[in-house]
């Protein structure tokens, strides 16, 4: 119960990592706010882990603010906030359109930034937070056919060191994580691949699960974790370490 009696918002806490934050924060003593734009699934969650469900659509700052304000009336507090709404785009450099390009951008960059603003003075005025932004291994490597997707990520990280640096004497700070490929509803079809199995080529030798990055989630909430901040921690089995190279 390394959570108890902190109050923890998950976006996109309907589905897949997101979800395994919220049971994971749960577990450990939180009351946890399931904040997706997917009302069903997101209730169906919040009951499971006896938390509170609130619509927000992270691309909206009046969404966001709402959110925020609705979370701080209920239970007069915001210590954590997971930035895990996460889209993307997968197609040939020349056919993304601005659309796919806006989409891209909208939430996965401007959202974690949107909900941050709106949660941020609760947190000041408390004098501590944890703000945990949901990355990539996209965030420190191109892919193919996701330019905008690798674009968006790899602002994330950019942002997540500035905001370090802005909140971190309000007792707050602010880390990403970098997820691999993670065996969750994004990923069905990839998973399902019998051809080219992405696990394989991990140092681990196995798919993520999305379990993998609730628990690093959880080490970030925790009170243990103050001299950590401005940083990344990648849960891909080791596969960008595969990718680098020196010189
Ligand atoms: P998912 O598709 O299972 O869940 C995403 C959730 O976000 C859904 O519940 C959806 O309703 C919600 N959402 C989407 N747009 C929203 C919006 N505008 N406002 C509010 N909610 C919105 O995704 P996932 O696989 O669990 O991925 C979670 C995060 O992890 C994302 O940021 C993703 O980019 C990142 N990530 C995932 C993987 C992976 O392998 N699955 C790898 C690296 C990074």
């Amino acid at each position: 119960m390394r959570l108890e009696g902190k109050v923890a918002v998950v976006t996109g806490g309907a589905s897949g990592i997101g979800r395994a934050m919220g049971v994971a924060f749960a577990a450990e003593g939180a009351r946890v706010v399931v904040a997706d734009r997917d009302e069903a699934k997101g209730s169906s969650v919040a009951e499971e882990i006896r938390g509170l469900f609130v619509h927000v659509d992270v691309t909206s700052s009046k969404s966001s603010d709402a959110m925020a304000e609705q979370v701080f009336g209920k239970f007069g507090r915001i210590d954590i906030l997971a930035n895990n709404v996460g889209v993307r785009v997968v197609k040939p450099f020349l056919e993304h359109t601005d659309a796919d390009w806006d989409v891209m951008i909208s939430t996965n960059l401007t959202g974690p930034f949107l909900c941050s603003r709106a949660v941020v003075p609760f947190m000041q005025r408390a004098g501590s937070g944890r703000i945990i932004n949901t990355a990539s291994i996209a965030s420190f490597v191109g892919r193919p056919d996701r330019v905008a997707y690798v674009a968006a990520k790899a602002g994330l990280l950019g942002m997540t060191r500035a905001m370090a640096i802005d909140l971190g004497r309000m007792g707050i700070t602010v880390n990403a994580l970098a997820p691999g490929s993670i065996n969750s509803p994004m990923n069905a079809e990839h998973a399902a691949d019998e051809e080219h199995d992405w696990g394989k080529e991990t140092p681990v030798g196995r798919w993520g699960r999305a379990e993998d990055v609730a628990n690093a989630a959880v080490f970030l909430a925790l009170d243990e974790s103050s001299y950590i901040t401005g940083a990344e921690i990648k849960v891909d089995g080791g596969w960008v370490s595969t990718k680098a190279r020196a010189g």
